[in-house]
């Protein structure tokens, strides 16, 4: 069996999450996704980032209707930083020995990772795949970190995803502005935004620049 785990903050979840997910899945012939909004993100301020229950509800709308795709809340209920290494760790265990991870990222994050928490154990965890973003460019990223000797592993893999030029930042900032949201996330996250007013001028629940 086979399992993709795609974390991030999803603040809010977009379609660029989901068409990312979904062409992975298909790549590596995936059983399931499972998303996991992170709970406490070691690289951002918590008073940053939306409420943790909002951000589960919204990846849950956006995924529900996928039988393929589900959330965990497995970041959000622990306690303290939420580390990739320890979640892996944990979801490996549930789903048992028989089971390969992929743990799914976008370039920009891909061009980080070396820098995260026990690096080199979570790549004999799990398999990464780094999906193409606009605006980053793959390969180097890798190249340029000392993750490097592990490509030839055969546990880093790149993909080229469809180009969906979105990210939740720009989205906050839609909000904010007034600007459409349509069509760039799920419509049920698009009515959630608007129902609990998130991302408004001055709302708790607002990212500062
Ligand atoms: P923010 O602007 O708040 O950082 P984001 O759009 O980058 O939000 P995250 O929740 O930070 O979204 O990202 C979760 C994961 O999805 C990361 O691995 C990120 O690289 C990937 N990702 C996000 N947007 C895209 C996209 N448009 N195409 C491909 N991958 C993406
Ligand atoms: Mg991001």
């Amino acid at each position: 069996m086979r399992v993709g785990v795609m974390g991030g903050t999803f603040d809010p979840i977009h379609l660029g999450h989901l068409v990312t997910a979904e062409a992975v899945r298909h790549r590596f012939g995936l059983e399931q996704v499972v998303f996991v909004p992170t709970g406490r993100p070691p690289h951002k301020r918590e008073s940053d980032v939306s409420n943790a229950e909002h951000r589960y509800v919204m990846t849950f709308l956006a995924v529900v209707g996928n039988p393929q795709f589900s959330v965990s809340r497995i970041e959000i209920d622990r306690l303290g930083y939420s580390y990739t290494f320890d979640t892996m760790l944990a979801l490996g265990e549930v789903y048992g020995a028989g089971c390969e991870l992929y743990f799914i990222t976008g370039a920009d994050v891909m061009r980080d990772i070396h820098t995260w928490h026990r690096a080199e154990g979570l790549l004999t965890l799990c398999h990464f795949v780094a999906a193409s973003r606009p605006g980053y460019t793959l390969s180097d990223y890798i190249a340029q970190t000392n993750l490097e000797k592990f490509r030839g592993s055969g546990h880093i893999h790149l993909l080229e995803v469809p180009a969906m030029a979105i990210s939740s930042t720009d989205l906050r900032r839609r909000v904010r502005m007034g600007e459409p949201i349509r069509y760039l996330v799920p419509e049920a996250v698009e009515n959630y935004i608007r129902e609990h007013r998130l991302y408004l001028e001055g709302s708790c629940s607002e990212k500062k620049p």
